[in-house]
């Protein structure tokens, strides 16, 4: 679906794809084979280069993204800014490491500033807020085991203010191309679109993604109704102009409306199998996620590795959470467990 060459189903394939005019999608590493690659989106006008997204900081993604740019006859020195679109490692941490000797501006939006600073407390465990949000979800378990595992890859060194924040409507010029911010809080709360009108492109980093679903839920600083936020920023991206979608993760695609509409109906349908869960006697986050299936192949929450079924955890209670907004449940904390029950 991308033009350029070198170009193949696999949108992982390493190199640099032309998606419109000036516009080159370069797929970059990551240090774990979940999601697989992170696309960055390189903007190329007369005064250099603007990237939307930066990758995670490890060496691999470096030496692609120094290896894309050679292609395109530019270096790292060229790279005047940074767009993040969210706080995520995979999208902001490669942009700080870069900074530190090439001094190019990053920004980033200003809903994030809570969990960035909560990332940028030194002596903390990058998971507290998560470890301690899944023993209220009844997954004491898991929370165990992922205490023992993490500390080793995560440091908080990754971490610094960007140059400045993002804010709903502001305009970002490049040469003729005009960004237009929108910010989508939902994946995570500060997370922003870039929506190129005059090109009819949507830089969406993970708020639509085109063969996954984006986790809803994950960070440190969490909204109290993260699914609610997500479903109205996916309605705020359908009211706009529909647009080609240049996503973070997975290859373009021709339509973000269509992609939207996707979301919305999995989304109506996974709230139902949540709500039918709670009525059958699931009355935790946990045991609700036990009875579902997870991944488009339909796994077992016992079979996810403990990172993804953290995930699992955490986005069943994100459910849970727009059920009881939505008056279909009802919610009590009682020692230090959250249950649901029916309305
Ligand atoms: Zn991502």
């Amino acid at each position: 679906m991308t033009s350029g060459t070198g170009n193949s189903d696999d949108w992982t394939t390493p190199g640099t794809f032309e998606v419109a005019p000036g516009v080159h999608r370069v797929p970059l590493p990551l240090p774990n084979d979940g999601l697989r690659a992170v696309n960055v989106y390189v903007l190329r006008d007369d005064d250099g280069l603007v990237l939307v997204d930066s990758g995670w900081a490890i060496t691999e993604a470096r030496a692609a993204l120094d290896a894309a740019l050679k292609e395109l006859d530019c270096s790292l020195g060229d790279v005047r800014r940074f767009l993040v679109t969210h706080v995520h490692r995979d999208h902001y941490t490669q942009a700080v490491h870069l900074r530190r000797e090439y001094g190019m501006r990053v920004s980033l939006g200003a809903g994030e500033r809570e969990s960035l600073a909560a990332s940028m407390t030194p002596h903390r465990n990058p998971l507290a807020e998560q470890l301690a949000r899944l023993r209220l979800l009844g997954a004491g378990e898991l929370a165990d085991t992922l205490a023992g595992l993490t500390g080793t890859r995560l440091s908080t060194g990754d971490w610094e203010l960007p140059d400045d924040w993002f804010h709903d409507g502001q305009q970002i010029r490049h040469g003729e191309r005009t960004l237009h911010v929108v910010e989508t809080p939902g994946h995570t709360r500060g997370h922003v679109v870039f929506h190129d009108t005059g090109s009819h492109l949507l830089f969406a980093g993970d708020h639509v993604l085109p063969t996954i679903t984006p986790s809803i839920g994950f960070e440190a600083a969490l909204s109290a109704n993260p699914l609610g936020d997500f479903l109205a920023s996916l309605a705020l991206v359908r009211r706009r102009p529909d647009a080609r979608l240049l996503p973070a993760h997975g290859p373009v695609t021709p339509s973000v409306h269509a992609r939207v509409d996707e979301l919305v109906a999995h989304h109506g349908a996974r709230l139902d199998e949540t709500e039918a869960a709670v009525a059958r006697g699931a009355s935790s986050a946990y045991e609700v996620a036990a009875r579902l299936r997870w991944t488009r192949r339909e796994r077992r929450l016992g079979d996810l590795d403990v990172f993804n079924a953290m995930l699992a955890v955490t986005e069943t209670a994100a459910h849970l959470e727009l059920l009881v907004a939505q008056g279909r449940l009802t919610r009590s904390d009682i020692d230090g467990l959250r249950r649901y029950a029916t309305a």
